[in-house]
């Protein structure tokens, strides 16, 4: 069997040289790639576009994109198997376990854990080194109320299976905070140290125009936020597991304000039942039919945020959807560098589209769609410093309202 961990460690070498040299055009390949294998899903989270549009518009990556795809692998040191929908559930998961096996590549994904067939386990202690399993509450009625169409009970059952036949795999918890959860962060700390989970990471909610869920997004309760996100750090502490939340909710909490979202947390009504769901979802397909539905685009921000240096992923690695459109990362869908699927590799590793966004950051400004980025928030990039970055702290805004 080929070895090519001589390649991927020259690889490595390469990239660190090309950063310290500021290079646009780069002769390394991606150390680390992020393929959506599919964005089929089985469950309408009250949060995600499949709430309403369900799998009208899903599919599995292509043959074409999955051969491309294996010239860059040997290069590679990690690939995360999610994009925008259910990895578990593509059918090609084994092979693609087989084949990162294979190639000698490391593998984390992000995941619902609703399925875990007994077959992948073996596979998955040996290629994975991290999963990443989504999970927005503590108890049956917590977590089923968000993550609508999944059943707590297999969840639970499917954590403690993998827990207990992949001790070397790192499993975190990845919760979207938002305002329905967020008085219970520490209650889902709690959770997750039941489960054995190595760490928590509170991610920010990506609001929706579609949704119009602006009102659940923590922005509008800041210091509410700092005082759970206090008590989850402090029940993480004792319960010796990790947590990971925004930085901006790092900072002391403004008693006078506090009251008042607390409150106003606390009349927000819970709108997505049942009935909600099946309009919403009458309408998309209504206007889907008609051609006229579309995803809405975040509002351009004006202002500038100076950095310094370069994201890890715009010059280490690269996302590619599961039509082979690649993009800097699975945050940005404004700016693609190109089309694996009628494109080489090499066209879009180094095209116009690429060069641009590795020379923006060179000239210290941070590109806009990074704007909301939870890489940044969450002070996870190694060659990446930002400045003024209460400036990302903002709600998101966008051009239009998404049901018109
Ligand atoms: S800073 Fe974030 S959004 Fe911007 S390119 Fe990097 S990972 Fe993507």
């Amino acid at each position: 069997m080929a070895d090519y961990q001589e390649q991927k460690e020259k690889n490595r070498g390469l990239a660190e040289a090309e950063i310290r040299q500021q290079k646009t055009v780069f002769s390394h390949f991606p150390d680390v790639l992020q393929i959506e294998l599919t964005n089929y899903c089985n469950a309408r989270c009250i949060m995600c576009h499949h709430y309403y549009e369900g799998n009208a518009r899903s599919g599995h990556l292509s043959e074409n994109v999955k051969h491309k795809v294996k010239e860059i692998l040997p290069f590679c040191s990690l690939v995360l198997l999610n994009g925008y929908g259910e990895p578990f559930l593509a059918p090609d998961f084994t092979e693609w376990m087989e084949l990162l096996k294979a190639y000698q590549v490391k593998a984390m994904a992000t995941t619902n854990l609703s399925v875990l067939k007994e077959e992948w386990i073996p596979l998955i202690r040996e290629v994975f080194q991290q999963v990443n399993i989504s999970c927005d509450g503590y108890d049956a009625a917590s977590y089923e109320k968000i993550r609508q169409g999944l059943c707590f009970e297999i969840f639970t059952e499917n954590v403690r299976r993998l827990r207990g036949a992949a001790r070397n795999v790192r499993m975190s918890m990845s919760v979207v905070a938002m305002a329905w959860n967020i008085r219970n962060a520490a209650e889902i700390v709690g959770f997750a140290a039941s489960l054995g989970f190595d760490e928590v990471r509170f991610g920010r909610l990506g609001v929706n125009a579609y949704l119009q869920n602006y009102a659940e997004d923590l922005i509008h309760y800041e210091d509410a936020a700092r005082k759970y996100f206090k008590e989850a750090a402090e029940a993480a502490q004792s319960l010796g597991i990790q947590v990971v939340f925004p930085m901006n909710y790092h900072l002391p909490v403004n008693g006078a304000a506090l009251a008042e979202q607390e409150e106003a947390l606390e009349s927000l009504v819970f709108p997505y039942t049942k009935g909600y769901r099946d309009s919403l979802e009458a309408d998309c397909r209504d206007r889907m039919e008609k051609g006229t539905f579309h995803r809405p685009k975040g509002r351009a921000r004006t202002e500038k945020i100076g950095c310094r240096g370069i994201c890890d992923w715009v010059a280490r690695g690269i996302y590619l959807d599961r039509c082979g459109k690649a993009a800097t990362c699975c945050e940005n869908s404004q700016s693609q560098y190109g089309d694996l699927a009628d494109m080489e590799f090499g066209r879009i590793w180094n095209g116009q589209a690429a060069q641009e966004v590795r020379r923006k950051f060179y000239q210290g400004s941070l590109p806009d769609f990074c704007f909301h980025c939870p890489f940044i928030i969450n002070q996870e990039l190694s060659y990446l410093e930002v400045d003024n970055k209460k400036a990302l702290f903002v709600a998101e805004d966008y051009e239009e309202n998404g049901r018109g």
